[in-house]
Order: C-alpha cells, then structure tokens, then sequence
C-alpha cells in the first residue's frame, strides 16, 4: 500500500494537509458604508417614544426597505439579533402563559428559549429524516387543546415542509412563525423561505451567510404583527402609552434595535447575498457529485420543489453498511484533515434546562405552576428521528464556515474516499460525540 492511501489516523499522509481559507463575505464596500456612518456621528437615531424616531435612523430604514425589497414582503423590521426577533415575534402572538408552542429540537437553542421568555410551553416535535426540519405528522401528533403555535425551523438551508405545517395550522387556528436564520435564499415553489408564514426572518450574526457582527431581520407581510415587533422592539410599554395603543397585551417593549452601523453593513451585505448562497450551493453540489456513490453515507436530501442554501451540510452514515460506528468514521476523517466535521448536532429538549426543568426560579416554573395546564415530557424517546441522528448517524458541517473552492471541495471527497477504501482497516475507537464546530 503507498504510504498516500494509508489512513492518516494509522499513521499514514493526511490527505487534506492544507488550512482552508476562512469564509468572510465583509469587504471594501462595507468598510466604506460603516465609515460613512461613523463619519457622520449619527450611530443610532431610535427613540422609544412615538414620533418618527421610534422607527429608526437613516440607515435602519434603508436596510429595512432594501429587505422587503429583496425578499418581496410588506415589512421587514430589523432588530439586533435573530434571537431577539425571534422574542420580538412570538411576543407579537396572541399568546398566554402556559400556551404551548410546537418546536424542532433540531435547532439552535433560541428557537425554543423565544417561547419560553413569554411563559409558554415549546412543545417538541419530532423532525423529518430527510430535511431534518419539523415533520408535520409529529406536529399534528403534538397538538392539544392548548396549541397556539408553531416555530418551524427551516434548518441547514432547508425550507421546513411549510405548505404542510401552514395546512395544520390553517385547521387548528394556529400561527406560525420560521426561523429562517439559516436559509437566506434558499426557496420553496420559488417564495424565499421566512416570508411564507405569519412570521419569519433571519440572523445576522457573523455565522452567518451575510452578517452585521450581531443583527437580524423579522418579516411578515402582516402588519398588525409588523407594529407589535416594532412595539417589542423598542420600549412597547412606553410608546403605547404615547400613541393610544388599545391592545397592549405583550407588549412589554425591550431595546431590540439595531444600529446604523450594522444597518449600513446590511445594506451592503444584501446585495451580495445571491452570489454568497450561489457559491455555497455550487460547492455543496459539486461535493454531493463526489460522494454520492459512497455506500451508506447519505448526502443532503433537496425536495423537488426547494433550493437549499446550504447553511449546513447534513449528512448520515448508516452503520449497518459501513460496518464501522459513525463516531470512528468521522475520528478517520477528521485525521484526514476535513475541516469542521462533527457527529453532533442538536436535541435541544434534551438540554438541562428543559431535563429538570428548571428555568425561572427554583420551583419549576412555568412548568410546575398553575399557568402550565398539563405535564409536558421532554424525556429522551419523545423525538426518535432526532435522537437517533444525535447518537448514532448524524455527520455534518458548516458550509459557512469555509471558503469552498472547487480544488477543497475536491480534496474533501478524496479524503473520504480513501477513509470508505480502508474502511475495512479502520480500529474500531468506539469515539465519542464531537459537536461541529
Ligand atoms: C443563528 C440562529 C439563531 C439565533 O440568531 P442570532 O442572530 O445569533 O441571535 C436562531 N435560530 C437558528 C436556527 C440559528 O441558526
């Protein structure tokens, strides 16, 4: 054997010896538009009182025009992360404590946590095998007497099965709200994904597709929602008190607002948004070409009528062909030097806080009060697909995380490649869970 194709955990060459390059969309065209603003001395113009300033300076509302533009909705309103859009939109419901509130686990923690902050109950669903976003059938499963709602999670880049879910919820009488922070472009029958329920957006964190260092957008084409984000935003309590508001109800107003900075940034950023998403989405396809005919890895699943925009690149090892555990697949492979790769992705229901249910206080609340009106279960069993994924076949990384030129994305699928020839010699590490960084 040449010393080339043996394995680089046994000893051998690895077989991605380079570093790559570390994905940054910000350049000159942000630089410029961020001095401009810090030039002009204005670096936020928000007021938390009615009047014109409640809605922001110059820039914020550039950026929020430029964004209803782009992704062809009534409103966009820009806030200064997705967490707090997230907050600022299941606040825009009219939901009470101890409602509950259906939820992927396969999320980031905030999708869940935004539900919680209002005293509701996140329910968890369990997700499709194939998009790994919420499966309709454990949605409809889930839901009681006290559903008001559904986060759905359009999660890798993947719009969620959204026709589905807003079907359930058309029948139900509950609303839905996407967490599309990170599917920017990505689409479904042509419509981005977010602007297709009652609530989406996006995150603007440096994670991300396009960022502003922190930032994020909610959309919605309603617009009594639209004033209750905004109201949410930025010192509801207080504004409503100015403006006459008759349904104040949740209308407990944080300072969400972004600066005119980032605002700046966005502006900027958006108009490079298409050619981020198209690079990623050549990557991700021409790496799919590589390794799809490797036997028992999965590569990502797009449905017939979506684009994806390949936040994430989901994949999934089955063991029972590999003959070799996920976990001592991807120690070999990260020895190759793959980049980023991770056997862990998320459970969220599996999260301290939700074990023990502890979250305000001591004493179990909102679960072990009164507001709560039944036992919700968050023990490991109640989400399969997830679970299984979690501990047993789940393989992944961020495709935002590095730039991806043809040459590394071909180096990846030799790396893995020559871990499938050896496969037969790999030691059997019994390795543990490694979260994707
Ligand atoms: C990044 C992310 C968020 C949170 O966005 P921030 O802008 O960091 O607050 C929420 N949900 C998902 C799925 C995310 O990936």
């Amino acid at each position: 054997m040449s010393t080339v194709d043996k394995l680089a955990i046994l000893g051998g060459e690895k077989a991605i010896p380079q570093q790559f390059a570390l994905y940054n969309p910000i350049g000159s065209e942000e630089v410029a538009a961020a001095a401009a603003v810090v030039e002009s001395g204005v670096l936020s113009q928000f007021i938390g009182r009615g009047g014109t300033d409640f809605l922001g300076g110059p820039k914020v509302r550039e950026f929020e025009q430029a964004m209803s533009e782009y992704f062809d909705v009534e409103h966009a309103i820009s806030v200064n992360s997705w967490t707090s859009g997230l907050i600022a939109s299941v606040g825009a419901l009219d939901i009470e404590p101890g409602d509950e509130i259906i939820v992927t686990p396969w999320t980031m923690c905030a999708s869940a946590t935004a539900i919680l902050i209002w005293n509701a109950i996140p329910v968890f669903a369990d997700i499709d095998p194939q998009t790994f976003c919420l499966d309709p059938k454990s949605v409809e499963d889930n839901i009681t007497p006290h559903t008001r709602a559904i986060m759905s999670v359009d999660i890798g880049g993947h719009p969620a099965n959204t026709d589905a879910l807003n079907a359930i919820a058309k029948k139900h009488g509950l609303k839905v709200i996407s967490d599309t922070a990170q599917a920017p472009g990505a689409t479904l029958r042509d419509k981005f994904a977010g602007t297709l329920t009652d609530l989406g957006g996006y995150s603007l964190n440096y994670h991300k597709h396009i960022h502003t260092g922190e930032g994020g957008v909610v959309v919605t084409n309603d617009s009594n929602l639209a004033e209750r984000v905004r109201l949410i935003r930025n010192h509801g309590e207080h504004v409503a008190h100015d403006i006459g508001l008759s349904q104040i109800n949740n209308i407990i107003g944080f300072n969400f607002r972004l600066g005119e900075i980032e605002s700046a940034i966005g502006i900027a950023q958006l108009k490079k948004l298409d050619k981020f998403v198209a690079t990623r989405r050549r990557a991700a396809e021409r790496l799919t070409q590589g390794l799809k005919d490797l036997a028992g890895l999965e590569t990502p699943f797009v449905a017939p009528d979506c684009t994806h925009s390949y936040y994430m690149y989901f994949m999934k090892v089955d063991p029972e062909i590999t003959g070799v555990s996920r976990n001592d697949i991807h120690k070999a492979l990260v020895a190759e030097g793959v980049p980023g790769l991770g056997t862990s992705y998320a459970n969220i229901h599996l999260l301290p806080m939700y074990q023990q249910k502890i979250a305000y206080g001591k004493a179990g609340f909102p679960w072990k009060s009164d507001i709560c009106r039944r036992e919700v279960s968050y023990a490991k069993g109640i989400c399969p697909v997830a679970e299984d994924l979690q501990d047993r076949t789940y393989l992944g990384f961020q495709m935002c995380m590095h730039e991806m030129t043809d040459a590394e994305v071909d180096a990846m699928v030799q790396a893995f490649h020559k871990v499938w020839r050896n496969m037969h010699l790999l030691p059997q590490l019994d390795g543990q869970n490694v979260k994707a960084s």
